[in-house]
């Protein structure tokens, strides 16, 4: 089945590995609706370069996802725009590090709405568009912390366990609407989401930003390598093939074998 034409969303899509996926989506010849922060002009440039890349159309949604109504009001404008919506990314994050006695309220508000209520919200509203097309794909971007914690990130792994139990729960509730749910769980990728993470180590332990790096994958991960957002891209992918049709309510880790342990 070709995908060309097929109308995405994904979130947090200006950087990273958002923008990774809709890289990969753009050689399949998809309508991708962008969404995130950023500086206008280097947004053109991306939009410029998904079209040079192959896909059909590029529009850009500068919703803050924090807000719910911003969030569900995506998918009405993406329909307006390309006439659907068939796959719906929920991929937009950030991170906060404290101790839970120090973690500021605001910071947990911020993560959870961001993380799991944004997800919702789009999926409640993306949901019966794909019912009614009898195909749809709903990627959640979780991490491998939606399966294992590590200390000061009380929010981040809350929401990213919490969006493991949307994932299944959805999955559940769309069986045999040809619409298929599931997660992505990566370990370490170097987006500026984790050199802020590098850096700070660096700062803390007196080194540079190379000996951070090392130490940090090192500490977690097997296989000390990051993960391209090109090769999470290739999976998103996948989950878009007919071949992964049977293939709902799961997660697929890319995590160089940190959950393994
Ligand atoms: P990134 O910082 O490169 O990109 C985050 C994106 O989210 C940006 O486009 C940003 O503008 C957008 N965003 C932030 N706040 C937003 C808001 N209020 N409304 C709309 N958009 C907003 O980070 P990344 O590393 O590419 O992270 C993407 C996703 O992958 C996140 O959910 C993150 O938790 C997850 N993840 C990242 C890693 C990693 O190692 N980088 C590992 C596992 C999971």
């Amino acid at each position: 089945m070709s995908l060309k034409g097929k109308t995405a969303i994904i979130t947090g899509s200006t950087s990273g590995i958002g923008h990774g996926i809709a890289e990969a989506f753009a050689d399949e010849g998809m309508n991708i609706v962008l969404n995130g922060f950023g500086d206008i002009k280097e947004i053109e440039n991306i939009m410029a370069d998904l079209k040079k890349k192959g896909a059909s159309g590029v529009s850009y949604n500068p919703a803050d996802l924090t807000n719910g109504q911003a969030a569900a009001g995506m998918v009405e404008k993406a329909c307006e725009e390309f006439g659907s919506v068939d796959i719906l990314v929920n991929n937009a994050g950030i991170q906060h590090t404290a101790p839970i006695e120090d973690f500021p309220p605001e910071k947990w508000d911020l993560i959870l709405s961001l993380m799991l209520t944004a997800p919702y919200h789009l999926i409640r509203t993306a949901l019966p568009v794909m019912k009614k097309n009898k195909w749809g794909r709903i990627i959640n971007i979780a991490s491998v912390h939606g399966l294992v914690a590590s200390p000061y990130k009380s929010a981040y792994v809350s929401a990213k366990h919490g969006l493991n139990g949307l994932t299944k729960v959805v999955a559940l509730e769309a069986a045999n609407t040809g619409v298929t749910c599931n997660s992505i769980c990566p370990g370490w990728v170097l987006t500026p989401l984790v050199e802020k993470q590098v850096n700070d180590m660096a700062t803390k332990d007196g080194t540079d930003f190379d000996t951070a790096k090392a130490k940090l994958l090192s500490e977690k991960q097997p296989q000390v390598e990051f993960t391209t957002t090109a090769e999470l891209g290739a999976l998103a992918l996948y989950l878009c093939s007919d071949t992964a049709r049977n293939m709902t309510g799961t997660h697929l880790s890319m995590d160089g074998g940190w959950s393994a342990r």
